[in-house]
């Protein structure tokens, strides 16, 4: 029955490193969502900002070429002007000029308003977009990189669990069951006993019991955390 104990102490051992190299495995991808959720807030106020400065943009030209049109158009007012022929045909072309003037001066106003705006938007569009160029590259890598991470951690999961089974099975059935009971709802399912008291829970077991245990080598379970219990003879 030694060797039932002795074999308790392997599976624990490999359970614990089964149960850290799952834990492993979860977190693992955490580190390439860190950097997606990143770029994914940078590119959102990447196009947000390049939106609103195309906008400005558009309106600057189209203010630009507003204002080309209506220059010319004054221009041919006042060559007109010289070829009125009554006073009242050139108060009107005067007038007109001065309207078209007041547009010109009207619109170079909206124009430099936009510009110094396009500016500001041009200072920040700027290192959101070399950010977002700076953390692709860096995404795709961590990507390459988890993905060999997480297969390498498979491939040693698999093994350790064929490791575990192959070990459980050759216990005795109804420790199995126990086993796999108590595995299901706490971590480790077996405890240590050392000198009389459980290493899961630290309670001390009774006297009777631990001699018994000591003289059988049976296993039997904590009576305060259920967990089997073995005796590591190597001590
Ligand atoms: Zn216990």
């Amino acid at each position: 029955m030694k060797d039932h104990m002795a074999r308790l102490a392997a599976i624990v051992k490999i359970d614990q490193e089964i149960q850290a190299l799952k834990e492993e495995l979860e977190e693992t991808p955490s580190k390439v969502r860190e950097i997606q959720n990143q770029l994914q807030g940078i590119t959102g106020a990447f196009q947000e900002k390049k939106t609103e400065k195309d906008k400005v943009e558009a309106e600057i030209k189209k203010y630009k070429s507003e204002v080309e049109d209506e220059t010319t158009l004054v221009k041919s007012r006042e060559e007109r002007l010289n070829a009125t022929k009554t006073q009242k045909e050139y108060q009107a072309v005067l007038k007109e000029i001065a309207t078209g003037k007041t547009m010109i001066k009207e619109r170079e106003a909206s124009i430099a308003r936009l510009s110094a705006a396009l500016e500001e938007l041009t200072k920040v569009v700027e290192p959101l977009q070399g950010q977002s160029d700076e953390l692709l590259p860096q995404l795709e890598t961590a990507q390459a990189e988890i993905q060999g991470t997480v297969d390498q951690l498979a491939d040693k999961l698999k093994n350790l669990e064929s490791q575990f089974n192959e070990q459980l099975s050759s216990l005795p059935e109804d420790i199995i069951h126990k086993y796999r009971r108590i595995q299901d709802k706490k971590q480790p399912a077996a405890a240590r006993l050392l000198d009389g008291t459980c290493q899961e829970c630290y309670i001390s077991i009774p006297p009777q019991l631990f001699l018994e245990i000591r003289k059988t080598q049976e296993i039997n379970s904590c009576p305060n955390c259920h967990r089997l219990l073995y005796i590591d003879f190597n001590d």
